[in-house]
């Protein structure tokens, strides 16, 4: 029988009045992120504004036994922010409010729905920029919850290097701080670790204190056909042991790129390909352009476009961005279903070609992208609507790509997180080490509130 969340909600409208939503249309705009996955209608939605809304919101429902789940911009792609009936949703988007801009520590501190974008914005004027994270505009909370990368993650690293401490809300309203300003400490256990990448089943972040960097002098970037996968993967890892700065490393398989060719009105050869960008000093990016040239030109790299013109580089990067789209397109009234993986380097080429195989085998489309300089690649399957057993098909072929990442020293899941969509994977990958991860879940979260079914 479902909850009765009734009394509580009443609870939660005479404490946070017009903050409290229960018509369909708000519940229906935050019930769910953009994955495939099943979601149903929250019972309300909690418009919070501050870390106080979030801990008086969360201490009614755990008097009540009601379940939250956290929402940010919703940009998930594996289910974690996917509400069902019986549950109340804390929307963070309304904390948009950049709280510190530490110009000479290269610091920032903000709320958790600040978007990405918007922090770029702020920073910008000072010369300087918050490159972490996805090419999708996200919020900040969010992407500390799933521990975001993306296409930069080889030169600027993953939110679990560049968070530097958190304000939390705990299930029972308690607030905690973690971490702070300092670049290093060894003043006990890592919480803000703990709580980076634990999709809101821990509890909720409602400020982040993130690292910031110089924006680069120079940018340029460098698209490069192969004649085989093998030699674009090979090329990146003799870059990277050649010690050539590459500040992106992206490889795209021949599909993607006809994908995106037609998608974004490019016209690129339709062969692996990587997008590869330098940054720096301008003598610097020259000699690092000319270093990867060489690299790339021994292992029969077919042709080198090197855009320096922004235009020409935005537009290869936008159409990067655009890939999820342009995989639908390949189908006409198709979605996608993005998985992702990561590996070591050196068992990428034998992973992506193994699950190529994988792919054509099973008649399933599926183009795939990755940020080859950390070994993490996706898998975008076009789910054809005239297809019905299209969603099968490539539940299977991510069971076995999955097994093969992890068989191969990999991970299940290089970014996206777990959400619902991994929660098996997550046994295959850790084994005995779950039960460590149920034993902090339940210390954290003892009547099972916070964001329950999702990660575990
Ligand atoms: C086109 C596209 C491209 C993408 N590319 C990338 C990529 O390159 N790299 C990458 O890492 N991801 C990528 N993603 C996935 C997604 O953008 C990231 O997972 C992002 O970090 C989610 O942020 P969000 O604000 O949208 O979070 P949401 O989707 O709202 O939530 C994500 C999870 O975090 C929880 N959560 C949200 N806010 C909080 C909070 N304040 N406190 C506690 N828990 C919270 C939610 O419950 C959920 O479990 C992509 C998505 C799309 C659609």
């Amino acid at each position: 029988m479902a909850l009765d969340t009734a009394p509580a909600v009443k609870e939660l409208r005479q404490i946070l009045g017009a903050k409290v939503h229960t018509g369909v249309p708000a519940r229906t705009a935050r019930a769910h992120d953009r994955s495939h996955h099943v979601w149903s209608l929250p019972d309300a939605v909690v418009s919070c504004a501050s870390t106080e809304d979030v801990s008086r919101a969360l201490a009614v429902c755990f008097r009540h036994g009601v379940p939250v789940v956290p929402i940010g911009a919703g940009t998930g792609l594996e289910g974690g922010a996917n509400s069902s009936t019986g549950n109340v949703c804390i929307d963070l988007s309304p904390m948009t409010e950049i709280l510190h801009l530490g110009v000479q520590d290269l610091d920032a501190t903000v709320q958790a729905g600040v978007m990405k974008s918007a922090l770029n914005a702020a920073a910008a004027p000072h010369g300087l920029c918050f490159p972490a994270g996805p090419g999708v505009d996200a919020s900040v909370g969010g992407m500390a919850s799933t521990r975001a990368s993306g296409t930069n993650a080889v030169a600027y690293g993953t939110m679990r290097g560049n968070v530097l401490g958190l304000t939390v809300v705990l299930a029972d309203g308690t607030v905690v701080t973690t971490g702070g300003l300092a670049r290093k400490s060894s003043a006990g256990y890592d919480l803000t670790a703990l709580f980076v990448g634990s999709e809101g089943t821990l509890g909720i972040i409602t400020e982040v204190s993130v690292r910031l960097y110089g924006i680069p002098e120079t940018t340029a970037t460098a698209v490069v056909p192969f004649p085989t996968l093998g030699a674009a993967v090979s090329s990146v890892s003799a870059a990277i042991a050649a010690g050539v700065p590459l500040s992106r490393i992206e490889l795209l398989d021949d599909v993607m790129v006809g994908a995106m060719n037609s998608y974004s009105g490019l016209s690129l050869k339709e062969a692996p390909t990587l997008l590869v960008e330098f940054e720096g000093g301008p003598a610097a990016v020259s000699e690092n352009v000319s270093r990867f040239e060489a690299i790339a030109s021994s292992r029969g790299a077919l042709s080198y476009e090197f855009a320096a013109d922004p235009l020409r580089r935005d537009a290869l990067w936008q159409a990067r961005h655009d890939a999820l789209p342009a995989a639908a397109a390949l189908r006409p009234g198709a979605s996608t279903w993005s998985t992702d993986v990561c590996v070591p380097i050196s068992r990428l080429a034998d992973c992506i070609e193994e699950t190529q195989a994988d792919i054509a085998a099973s008649d399933v489309l599926a183009p795939i992208a990755g940020h080859v300089g950390d070994g993490n690649f996706h898998l975008a399957f076009v789910l054809d609507p005239a297809v019905p057993a299209v969603l099968e098909v490539a539940q299977a072929v991510n069971e076995r790509l999955v097994r093969r990442a992890v068989a191969m020293g990999g991970t299940c899941t290089g970014e996206h997180g777990v959400g619902i969509g991994k929660t098996s994977a997550l046994r295959l990958e850790h084994g005995e080490g779950v039960r460590v991860m149920e034993t902090i879940k339940a210390a954290l979260d003892p009547k099972n509130l916070m964001n329950p079914g999702k990660v575990l």
